[in-house]
């Protein structure tokens, strides 16, 4: 078999030329987007799925932590889900945890909440649309290669931002990044949610009380001991949160598949095949119990939950002692103050679940090298894996693109590249808008409660 193939240049149609492109609708490409648009940009937003929310829908995670108290678009978006009962609020001063039922909200009103807003925000959108090539010339990313129903088509902007998750766009420019550990490229292991249905009093829940939610594995270990059935759960800390704004569905995190490139398609499939044998094999055990005798799998996610993948490198890198020591910086943008969350790939790491004194987001570790026009916002921002550990939680990866959305558009009305613009008047826009760059100096407790 030949190793490569020659695919022969042809012409791209441009389908439309703008200020600022999204590349990716998720946690970090919606709020980049919205503020983007906010601030008079011509924006448009690519997405590769159906619908909006990458993360917080495709891959069913809940709860969100660290949405709550931050102001702006975060503040517009839960009180909208909140009007349609799709998430209970809370004042954060009254919240005992963060990784907890206070946090969680329903996955279809979330999907419907973030179309409603980008499209009255007057945001071009095209679903079902990746991003497959950025078109870059001298240091300059003129737009990006989408391939959809349409055909192969171009869409060419001022500044892009990439909300991938994985840094795509920026890796495909040749912006320079790290993957995985140090030693061996290594990254900890993916998952695959579901929603498990079951009609029965939460106050009854045989699972083991842990902070906000409810250890699993305790039952299914018990279970399989007096069922005399042979099994290994595939997470030791596997959890179940229940959802309010649900009744009667859990979410379920238990599959875990190590050794998975999250950059890979092949890996990325491998691990579907693993985690959808693993959530079948746990709810047969569990109908075992008489709690769960008619529960069932309801939904799984779309994508495999994948924690980490490549991290940009930027004009400044968030490092372990920034995050341990509760780093301030003059251009933050937002701060982060959820645990450290690093998952051990090995015996030969420890799994770290620490508390730190929030750390700040700079503006300058949403500005990747080498490529001038370009931001990056959400999981991939520039930092360590430690500090990524963190900072990849749901609200700070919205707040990231809420910084990139304003920044790209101010960056464009002050006729600068966004390397060259002051973080701190982002920061003074974000706040015009009404964003709490520490939240944990008004109503949300200082320490992030686990
Ligand atoms: C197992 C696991 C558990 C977690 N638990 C929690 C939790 O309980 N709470 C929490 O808040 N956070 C949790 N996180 C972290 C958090 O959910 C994510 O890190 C965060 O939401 C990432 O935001 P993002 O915007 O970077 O990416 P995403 O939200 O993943 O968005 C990326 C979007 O880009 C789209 N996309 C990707 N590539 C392309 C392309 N080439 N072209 C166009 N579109 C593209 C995707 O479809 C997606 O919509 C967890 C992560 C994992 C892996």
């Amino acid at each position: 078999m030949a190793d490569t193939v020659f695919e022969e240049a042809r012409e791209t149609k441009v389908f439309d030329s703008v200020d600022v492109l999204v590349c990716g609708g998720g946690s970090s490409g919606i709020f980049a987007a919205l503020a983007s648009a906010h601030h008079g940009a011509d924006t448009f937003l690519i997405e590769k799925e159906g619908f909006l929310g990458g993360t917080a829908t495709n891959y069913l995670v809940n709860p969100i932590p660290e949405m709550m108290g931050k102001g702006g678009f975060i503040q517009n978006f839960m009180d909208r889900m909140a009007e349609m009962g799709g998430y209970i609020k809370h004042e954060p001063s009254e919240v005992k945890y963060d990784f907890s039922l206070a946090n969680t909200y329903d996955v279809e009103i979330f999907k419907f909440v973030a179309l409603e807003m980008i499209d009255e925000a007057g945001v071009k959108l095209l679903l079902h649309t990746p991003a497959v090539k950025p078109v870059v010339e001298n240091d300059i990313i003129r737009g990006v290669i989408v391939e959809n129903k349409s055909g192969r088509q171009a869409i060419l902007a001022k500044r892009v931002i990439d909300c991938t998750g994985d840094g795509d766009v920026a890796a495909r420019a040749g912006v320079p990044y790290e993957k995985g550990r140090e030693k061996d490229d290594l990254m900890p292991s993916v998952s695959l949610l579901f929603h498990l249905h079951n009609d029965k009093d939460l106050e009854d829940l045989p699972a083991t009380p842990f902070g906000g939610i409810f250890l699993i594995s305790p039952l299914l270990k018990k279970t399989a001991r007096k069922e005399k059935i042979k099994y290994k759960t595939p997470y030791d800390v596997a959890f179940m949160v229940p959802m309010p704004v649900s009744p009667g569905k859990l979410l379920v995190n238990l599959a875990h598949v190590k050794n998975i490139d999250g950059t890979k398609s092949e890996d990325l499939t491998r691990a579907h095949i693993i985690s959808r044998r693993q959530i079948m094999e746990a709810t047969d055990l569990l109908r075992h119990h008489p709690y769960f005798s008619s529960a069932y799998v309801a939904s799984t996610g779309t994508s495999i939950y994948v924690r980490e993948t490549r991290r940009i490198i930027g004009e400044y890198i968030i490092t372990e002692e920034d995050a341990v020591k509760g780093a301030h910086f003059d251009d933050a943008i937002t701060s982060c103050r959820y645990m450290i969350d690093v998952h051990p790939i090995d015996s030969s790491e420890t799994g770290r679940y620490e508390k730190h004194p929030p750390f700040d987001i700079p503006y300058r570790s949403l500005i990747p090298l080498k490529i001038n026009n370009l931001l990056i916002a959400g999981r991939c921002v520039s930092s360590d894996r430690v500090a990524q550990s963190a900072l990849r939680i749901g609200g700070t990866c919205m707040s990231t693109g809420e910084a990139a959305g304003t920044a790209a558009a101010l960056s464009i009305q002050k006729g600068v590249k966004p390397r060259e613009m002051d973080g701190t008047l982002v920061q003074k826009a974000l706040e015009t808008h009404g964003v709490n760059i520490r939240p944990e100096k008004g109503t949300v407790p200082e320490e992030c409660m686990f």
